[in-house]
């Protein structure tokens, strides 16, 4: 396995920043098409907190820039990131307005587009088609577990075969696929946990984003949390799991993150994860000496 940044200044020459996009879209999990109320972990926001409000794409990209380039300095490149909710969850028109937008941008060199493996139907596998051609592309599957009965129990609403389906169409039209997987679903034991980065692995993915489960305000995770129907894993019991799992992964498999972090106003468990410069440290001294 490899780490992004490595992987990225690689690719592009130097080091990559994303700038979140919020688009007018929903999920088909909340809408009632495949399912209501949502993932149980999933936040009103679709996950989305970190990025503007839904409005003009070039906008919120401007302004996602604005707010690193202290940081990142002159020479970085930007990914635009459609980050909340199921961004191809829309109209074909729609998506191909944004991502003209976003591929048109001065300062992005790549797109990735958050979303779930039942909603890439044949039109819109074509828009994302079309831009592959022209700027790299990745598309962000939210497996979160192989096991369709944990996949019942947090209410994700689709068959796991679906995202071997996805990702064998989207490896057809030449995109990077990054599998999102969540260590601590309820009533997972370690082994399931690495089996499901087994899986992915298997299924070709070429990257992977892990994160532990953590609890938000308002969510239905919230109350089983309060009701002691779950647990969730400490700061050890994680980056072990962790640790273990980046021994599986294939040589070339990209890992983009090692774990996530709630919006702090939201989060109510672990707290570990709030304090991200800590953690941050952590992964350096433990993963990256
Ligand atoms: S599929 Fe994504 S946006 Fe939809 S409810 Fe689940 S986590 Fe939230």
């Amino acid at each position: 396995m490899i780490f992004a940044s490595d992987y990225f200044k690689q690719r592009f020459g130097h080091k990559m920043y994303k700038a979140s996009i919020s688009l007018d879209v929903t999920c088909p999990n909340r809408d009632g098409t495949r399912g209501t109320g949502g993932c149980i972990f999933c936040s009103a926001g679709g996950s989305g907190e970190f990025s503007e409000a839904p409005g003009n794409v070039a906008f919120q990209i401007d302004a996602a820039i604005e707010r690193v380039r202290g940081k990142a300095g002159e020479d970085a490149g930007y990914i635009a990131y459609f980050q909340s909710f199921t961004n191809t969850y829309c109209a074909a028109e729609y998506l191909d307005g944004v991502l003209s937008q976003a591929a048109s941008h001065p300062k992005v060199e790549a797109v990735s587009i958050a979303t779930r493996p039942d909603c890439l139907p044949d039109n819109i596998v074509e828009i994302i088609s079309k831009y592959s051609s022209k700027i790299p592309v990745f598309v962000e599957l939210g497996l979160q577990t192989f096991r369709d009965d944990t996949a019942e129990r947090i209410n994700r609403c689709y068959k796991t075969e679906e995202y071997a389906q996805a990702v064998d169409v989207l490896h057809g039209i030449g995109v990077n696929v990054i599998t999102h997987i969540i260590f601590g679903l309820p009533g997972e034991t370690e082994e399931d946990m690495l089996n499901t980065v087994r899986y992915a692995a298997s299924c070709g993915t070429d990257g992977v984003k892990f994160t532990c489960l953590y609890v938000l305000k308002g969510t239905p995770l919230e109350t089983m949390w309060r009701e002691g129907k779950v647990e969730v894993l400490d700061r050890e019991e994680y980056f072990e799991i962790v640790g273990r799992a980046l021994e599986l992964l294939p040589e070339e498999t990209v890992v983009h993150r090692l774990t996530g972090d709630g919006p702090k106003s939201l989060l109510l468990a672990p707290m570990w994860t709030a304090d991200k410069r800590q953690v941050v440290n952590y992964i350096n001294r433990r993963f990256r000496r």
